[in-house]
């Protein structure tokens, strides 16, 4: 039987590097940084005091709700840096009062129907990834209680349209699931965010999650072809079509809105062949500057790379295996169709005009698309894929370990890059004494990349929060000032609202409340995500 979800970090218990790894890790960064470090132990639920429910639920829903402590701690936070910090703190201030399991729709409408008559928050809950303080009940005493609504019931794919290849899709089911679903039938979502294998449809749709998919069908969004939400006020459902141009799309309302709407339950989702033709460079640069140059002109060439990643030189040598002094692009190309040459052959040129030096380069049928990878993206993908479980360690450890993400127009790239790693650099500075701050682009557009940073250094045990919350207040306000987002694809939660009230425009906030009055009368759903508790 599979082991039981760790109730305070990434994955199932058992899983991740052991403490003998860890403690050589330690040592290296310990060296490194000057100190000594030291692993702090894992939670175990006995050690942690969950307040007692504030309320009581009705007996109908006995059947579906839990209060059991390992259940109440998971569903407590999010997997953040931040959350993490404050799981090995033991610090659960704020659970939620109930997890509720719904198996049907017909569940979540009561769930819905007993917490609006009880002035009870619900949070929506898919994987609990979330890494903005998206599931998080930080709510004080604003609310008779907290229901933490987990759609892991909801976990089928129910019908399969092989002519429009599409599929209905229930909300709480997990990447892994998914794609096994859809194998038989020689079709995939092909959408992998980094956190696939613990996180939901739901999830990727509520939050518009980014895929590491580097041009094209990369967020979730370009998917989503119809879905049905719940609301405290009835029963939602999205057209299926291709297209339509009536009106502002009712689905694009429920992208993104976080929990903060509705509930969505199911979806009928854009499906793809399963690609059998692969082609992969990748090259180095002496410099950064250089190389994003390729990259916008790879961006704006057509090509549309599966791949396009750009790695700074300091991330090309912790995540890639690099020397430190070249930029490193991880091109790469994917069809279900064709062979892909002479896309990777215009590919190289591109990258030789910018002064790339090509390393290693490969085109060949491979209908395995979970095989091995060779080289650079070999050894990028596999710390891509254990990154989640050694960011716990590291916490554990005592360093500070966590990302941020923008997206930004060519035309401000480099202002803007060189304001925000400056301000991120000055603020670790001041806050930790030291540290490293480096970056990479996650995804390419033709007008602009998004840009994601990694933020490495010694944390002070105890002020860990308030070192972290000083360092992105300072980047946050560097990237707003500078014409980027808030967030490219982490969602906007509790932890960006106040950069996402400066971001969106006014009227479009107060016509987002009003929808949200609208179907949410009694401001039940996710209080504090995108719209204001009032
Ligand atoms: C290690 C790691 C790597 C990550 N990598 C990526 C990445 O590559 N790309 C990316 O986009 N994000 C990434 N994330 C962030 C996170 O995984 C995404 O935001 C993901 O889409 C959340 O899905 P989830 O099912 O875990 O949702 P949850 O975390 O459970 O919820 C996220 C938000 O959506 C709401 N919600 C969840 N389900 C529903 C539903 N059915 N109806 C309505 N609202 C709902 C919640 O209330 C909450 O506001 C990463 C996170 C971690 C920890």
């Amino acid at each position: 039987m599979a082991e039981r979800l760790k109730f305070w970090g990434w994955g199932r218990e058992g899983e991740g590097p052991d403490d003998a790894a860890l403690n050589r890790i330690a040592q290296s960064l310990g060296q490194r940084f000057g100190r000594e470090l030291e692993l702090v132990a894992p939670p175990r639920i006995d050690e942690i005091a969950l307040r007692p429910p504030r309320l009581a639920p009705p007996p109908a829903l006995r059947e579906i709700l839990s209060a059991d402590p390992h259940e109440r701690a998971r569903h407590t936070y999010g997997r953040s840096y931040r959350d993490i910090v404050r799981t090995l703190a033991r610090d659960f201030r704020e659970p939620p009062d109930w997890v509720a399991f719904p198996r049907d729709a017909g569940d979540v409408a009561a769930v819905l129907d007993w917490c609006s008559a009880s002035r009870c928050a619900v949070i929506p809950f898919g994987g609990g990834s979330s890494v903005v303080g998206g599931v998080e009940a930080r709510l004080g005493d604003a609310y008779a209680g907290v229901v933490s609504l987990d759609l892991a019931r909801l976990d089928r794919v129910l019908e399969i349209d092989r002519s429009s290849r599409a599929a209905r899709i229930q909300a709480g089911i997990l990447g892994p699931a998914l794609e096994d679903a859809l194998r038989p039938h020689g079709l995939t979502l092909r959408h992998y965010p980094q956190s696939f294998e613990f996180s939901t449809l739901g999830g990727w749709i509520a939050t518009r999650s980014g895929g590491h998919f580097a041009t094209r069908y990369t967020h979730i969004d370009e998917f989503v072809e119809s879905l049905v939400a719940l609301t405290p006020r009835g029963r939602l459902e999205t057209r299926r079509l291709p297209g339509s141009g009536a009106g502002p799309s009712p689905d694009r309302l429920f992208l993104g809105s976080e929990g903060a709407l509705g509930v969505i339950t199911e979806a009928w989702l854009r499906l793809q062949d399963r690609p059998r033709w692969r082609a992969r460079a990748d090259a180095l640069f002496a410099s950064f500057e250089q190389a994003v140059a390729a990259v916008r002109a790879l961006g704006q060439s057509g090509l549309e790379p599966a791949n396009c990643r750009l790695l700074d030189a300091d991330e090309a040598a912790s995540a890639a295996g690099g020397s430190g002094e070249h930029a490193l692009l991880l091109l790469a190309f994917e069809s279900a169709d064709h062979p892909l040459g002479p896309w990777l052959e215009r590919g190289i040129e591109i990258l030789r005009d910018h002064g790339g030096r090509v390393q290693e380069q490969s085109a060949r049928e491979q209908s395995d698309d979970g095989g091995a990878r060779a080289g650079a993206a070999g050894t990028w993908r596999s710390s891509f894929v254990g990154a989640p479980y050694l960011r716990d360690g590291m916490v554990r450890m005592g360093v500070l370990s966590e990302t941020f993400e923008t997206a930004v127009t060519w035309d401000r790239f480099a202002t803007f890059h060189a304001a925000v790693i400056g301000a991120a650099r000055e603020a670790v500075r001041e806050h930790c004494g030291q540290g490293r701050v480096t970056c990479r682009f996650t995804h390419v557009y033709p007008d602009g990349p998004a840009p994601y940073y990694t933020v490495l250094a010694p944390a002070e045990r105890g002020r860990e929060l308030e070192q972290w919350d000083a360092i992105k207040a300072r980047v946050s306000e560097a990237l707003i000032a500078h014409g980027g987002t808030i967030t490219h694809h982490h969602a906007v939660g509790r932890d960006h609202q106040p950069w996402y009230t400066a971001e969106a425009p006014a009227l479009f906030r107060s016509m987002l409340a009003a929808a949200k009055r609208e179907v949410d009368p009694a401001g039940i759903l996710n209080p504090g995500v995108l719209v204001d508790v009032t």
